[in-house]
């Protein structure tokens, strides 16, 4: 045992010495949680960076306080689309003039989920989505069904795994107006193969959307190779924006002035400030827009797509395959013999950036590692998630915190 943990110690120490983004750790706040040995939280909540605090100070002082209401016509309408073009070319894959920053996950969800629905031809009454998607797709698109009369087509998928293609093939059809998906399930880390589902959905004559909200800033996406019609996702997580960050919508440019989104207010019209009659929407994914942007909101935003722009998401990537496998190994050598078993795929291309450990007793030894300073994530019924944040996490502090886990698990 002893040996072992040397070994581990040792090896984590290498990974960390040949790391190219060892160094970016250090422009975290890392000395603000006193107590807290290993945040394997990252995904959920992203850690602030030093530049956030600076910056929020300095948009106080001198853009806010400093423009006042000048603000607004001297650059913050536009920032909805330019954070939108930043993550579209740093993190999307995707062409300017397609995405927006705005609204919660939530609330884009169900504006672009309503469009792909709305705009569907006569005869395509089904939304497809899958049994394990978040709670939150979920209700969104049942609450859409209820609205609008149609149905929805469930795809049951595995917890462990995810959505797979042949399961898309075979629940698409001519009845198909929308497919809804989770690039990276939130539980297992399962990375679907949006090209192929993206494929099969347009061969049904579908739309398909994908919640990136696990994906951005972890995998890298080529939203406008694969020929994605419509996705959402969060800032908060990977990209670091804060608590409550606001979200992204895109939708691609063969789709703008043709799908309409229902919330239409006056900041996604055409001219708002001619507060004329009717809602002529604004060309583009302007258009995405309902109300005032959250400006201040957006801050922190910039801060983590500057970074993200700057490192760049394919050694992101690789610094993500790294630390999941870690996970794995350590889990394996560590956990296996404590009767934990691993529900994330093997194989590095089927997986993004986090890891989920099962055990009918995790709730509670959840409890005791955040008492421990080890902060993870449980997700029920059983799986304790590790999120493990590449820019931000350290391969010793996966070492730390699946070391505390095994302790705790041995209890
Ligand atoms: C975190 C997450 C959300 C969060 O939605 P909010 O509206 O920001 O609460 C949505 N979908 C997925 C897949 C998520 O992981």
């Amino acid at each position: 045992m002893t040996t072992t943990t040397t070994t581990w110690r040792e090896l984590a120490a290498e990974l960390d010495a040949a790391d190219p983004l060892a160094g970016v750790r250090d422009e975290f706040l890392l000395d603000s949680a006193p107590g807290v040995t290993a945040y394997l939280d990252g995904n959920s909540l992203g850690r602030p960076l030093r530049a956030t605090a600076t910056r929020m100070t300095a948009f106080i002082e001198r853009e806010w306080g400093g423009r006042l209401i000048r603000g607004w016509t001297e650059g913050w309408m536009d920032w909805p689309q330019q954070l939108g073009d930043q993550l579209g070319r740093a993190v999307l894959g995707a062409a300017p003039g397609q995405t927006v920053v705005a609204d919660s996950t939530t609330v884009m969800l169900y504006k672009l989920a309503r469009a792909a629905v709305d705009a569907a031809a006569d005869g395509r009454d089904e939304i497809v989505c899958d049994t394990d998607n978040f709670p939150t797709d979920r209700y969104v698109v049942e609450g859409i069904a209820a609205e609008r009369g149609c149905r929805v087509r469930w795809i049951e998928t595995d917890p462990d795994a995810g959505i797979t293609l042949d399961q898309v093939r075979a629940a698409v059809g001519p009845r198909t107006a929308l497919a809804l998906f989770s690039h990276v399930a939130y539980r297992s880390a399962h990375l679907a193969d949006a090209p192929g589902i993206t494929r099969a959905v347009h061969d049904a004559g579908g739309l398909v959307l994908f919640d990136l909200s696990h994906s951005a800033g972890s995998v890298e996406l080529d939203l406008d190779g694969w020929g994605v019609d419509l996705a959402v996702g969060c800032t908060y997580k990977y990209l670091c924006g804060g608590p409550g960050a606001p979200a992204f919508g895109y939708l691609a440019a063969r789709h703008h002035g043709v799908l309409r989104q229902p919330v239409q207010g006056w900041m996604g019209h055409a001219d708002p400030f001619a507060m004329g009659p009717g809602h002529t929407p604004a060309a583009g994914a302007r258009a995405l827009l309902s109300g005032t942007p959250p400006i201040v909101a957006m801050v922190p935003v910039r801060c983590g797509l500057d970074l993200v722009e700057r490192v760049g998401m394919a050694a992101i990537r690789a610094k993500s395959v790294l630390l999941t496998r870690f996970a794995l190994d350590l889990a394996d050598d560590l956990l296996a013999g404590a009767g934990v078993t691993v529900a994330s795929p093997r194989a590095d291309a089927e997986r993004g950036g986090h890891v989920t450990l099962r055990r009918p007793d995790f709730r509670a030894v959840n409890d005791r590692l955040w008492e421990a300073g080890v902060i993870p994530d449980f997700r029920a019924p059983d799986g304790i998630r590790l999120g493990l944040a590449p820019l931000s996490t350290s391969f010793a502090e996966v070492l730390e915190g699946v070391q505390v886990l095994a302790r705790e698990a041995g209890r």
